[in-house]
């Protein structure tokens, strides 16, 4: 059996088309849409997300706004950009580009954010309102997993999910967010005794690990969807390429259907933070997703 290919590329083509399309209804009403983004020193895989989100946002029709600050800026410094985005009616979402330099406190730069404009869904306010099942703004990777789960399985509700890894980021909002469509969950990190043996009772695995293809098909119950978050890089073969946390050779012969690396989450984040740039307007204006 050869797995389903889950193809995050076209999901994602179709999440940016329903945005732009919502973009244009707020635009016939007199609202434009607009997304901050903060980058803090040259990280160069960071300036090509920030360089990615700007271009997708212009895209959909999104305003984007640019702040880029120095390595060497202070916390304050930050502090003061957030302050002023938060008190700038005509911005709907700010976005903190992660990681900050090593000398300034994360924590404290994203719990300054207002969570209304947290379109990333990382304030605190945010990350409990999607603990008690509020509509909140959710985390984009999550976000975008639930998207590809529900377009591939339809109803979730019942399916037993095995999540592997519980950061803050990907792994703690993905269990929320499936417990809320009704799974059963099961949440595995570095310290889980024989994970496979667990992992192998899913129907719904995500892996969001770091390793590369750390999951291999013994993990998998046959006929297993299969998401995989992971992004490594590995020099293979006297080439450099990039891998998941899943052995998708090896995997795709037992799983019924499994997100490829590359094309098949990464796609997924950035519509999802046009997506949630929308939200924020629309609840900032009073008004319902119908509207
Ligand atoms: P973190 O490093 O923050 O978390 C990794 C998690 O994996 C931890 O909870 C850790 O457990 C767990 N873990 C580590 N080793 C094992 C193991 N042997 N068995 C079981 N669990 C283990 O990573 P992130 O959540 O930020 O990212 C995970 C992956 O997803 C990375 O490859 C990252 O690049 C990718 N990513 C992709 C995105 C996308 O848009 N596609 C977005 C964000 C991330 P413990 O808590 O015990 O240490």
């Amino acid at each position: 059996m050869s797995a389903q290919l889950i193809d995050g590329k076209a999901t994602a083509a179709r999440v940016l088309a329903e945005v732009a399309a919502d973009v244009a209804v707020l635009k016939a009403k007199g609202i434009e849409p607009a997304l901050a983004v903060v980058l803090v020193g040259n990280d160069p895989a960071s300036q090509v997300y920030v360089r990615n989100k700007v271009l997708r946002a212009g895209e959909v029709g999104i305003r984007s706004l640019e702040y880029r600050l120095s390595a060497d800026a202070s916390a304050e410094a930050v502090l003061e950009v957030v302050a002023a985005l938060n008190a700038d009616a005509s911005v709907n979402g700010i976005l903190v580009q992660l990681p900050l330099p090593v000398h300034i406190d994360e924590t404290r730069v994203l719990q300054a954010i207002d969570p209304a404009k947290d379109v990333d869904g990382f304030h605190s306010e945010n990350v409990g309102g999607l603990s008690q099942g509020r509509p909140v703004l959710t985390p984009c990777t999550p976000a975008g997993c639930m998207r590809l789960l529900r377009d591939t399985l339809g109803d979730l509700s019942g399916k037993h999910a095995v999540v592997v890894g519980r950061s803050n980021i990907v792994g703690k909002p993905m269990a929320a967010l499936l417990l809320a469509a009704n799974c059963s969950v099961t949440v595995l990190h570095s310290r889980s005794v024989k994970p496979e043996k667990l992992c192998g009772q899913a129907d719904i695995v995500v892996a969001a690990v770091g390793r590369p293809r750390m999951i291999g098909a013994d993990w998998i119950k046959p006929g297993a969807v299969v998401i995989d978050v992971g992004i490594n890089r590995i020099d293979e073969d006297g080439r450099s390429r990039l891998v998941g946390d899943v052995d998708f050779d090896a995997v795709r012969e037992v799983a019924s259907a499994i997100t490829p690396v590359p094309g098949g989450v990464g796609p997924m984040t950035i519509a999802l933070l046009m997506q949630n740039t929308v939200t924020a307007a629309r609840q900032q204006h009073g008004l319902t997703a119908q509207e």
